[in-house]
């Protein structure tokens, strides 16, 4: 199958899942997930109408954003951020959801170029206290959430999470579940929030139905990626 039908499809399942959870159409949007795959793969996302990617990994996206910068992309950064990488991610991408500290908050905020307008946050959180886990535990997302508003060239938008992986549906719509609760608690406060990113290839029904406004959906689109090599280049 081509991208095209893969995306074709995707699209048919979010609009199905959307309609039975009685939600209004269109309200989720689609973030295509393209890390360790080329250019020439967001190129082809591009011409089925996807404008939005997703990539992991700094200097692979680096090399991509600069492949595709006659295509009007906008780019998410999604991985996770070493605080000495923030001047390039502050320099390069749109939107930032995987930020998960204070330390990486208020570097990409002095790191962020003015003509560039704010850079789009949302805070990754890690709601079901994993320890190996990314994110901001719910101890720590007031706080956080508070200095992201507070910051200059940040525009705090979401929430991000990636849940623990379970396969069946009743186990993720529960998981999820939690998360819009904890998502809707902070919203009294930081009302400009629009945006709660959860769902993959695997799970978008359950996180639809649980009120999710985007899914990051890699293999869905794109196909199985190949394994990375260990290295340093994050
Ligand atoms: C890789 C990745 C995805 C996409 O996962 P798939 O299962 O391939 O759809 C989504 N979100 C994050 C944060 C990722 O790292």
């Amino acid at each position: 199958m081509t991208i095209a039908d893969q995306i074709e499809i995707v699209r048919q399942n979010i609009d199905q899942y959307t309609e039975e959870a009685g939600r209004p159409a269109g309200s989720v949007r689609l973030l295509a997930v393209s890390k360790t795959h080329p250019a020439s793969a967001i190129q082809e996302a591009y011409e089925s109408g996807i404008t939005e990617f997703g990539e992991s990994y700094l200097q692979e996206a680096l090399t991509k954003i600069d492949a595709c910068k006659n295509i009007p992309l906008i780019w998410h950064f999604i991985g996770p951020i070493q605080s000495n990488k923030t001047r390039a991610i502050a320099e390069n991408f749109d939107w930032v959801q995987s930020v998960d500290r204070e330390k990486v908050l208020r570097r990409l905020s002095e790191q962020r170029p003015g003509q560039l307008g704010p850079l789009r946050i949302c805070i990754q959180a890690n709601i079901f206290s994993e320890p190996q886990k990314k994110g901001a535990n719910p101890q720590e997302l007031p706080q956080l959430l508070d200095l992201a508003e507070e910051l200059p060239n940040i525009e705090l938008r979401g929430l991000m999470v990636l849940p623990p992986p379970v396969s069946e549906f009743d186990r993720q719509l529960e998981q999820f579940t939690k998360v819009t609760q904890i998502f809707n608690e902070l919203k009294q406060k930081h009302s400009q929030m629009d945006r709660l990113s959860m769902g993959m290839s695997g799970d978008i029904k359950a996180a639809i139905f649980a009120g999710s406004d985007m899914v990051r959906v890699g293999t869905g689109i794109f196909g199985q990626r190949k394994p990375r090599k260990p290295d340093n280049q994050n």
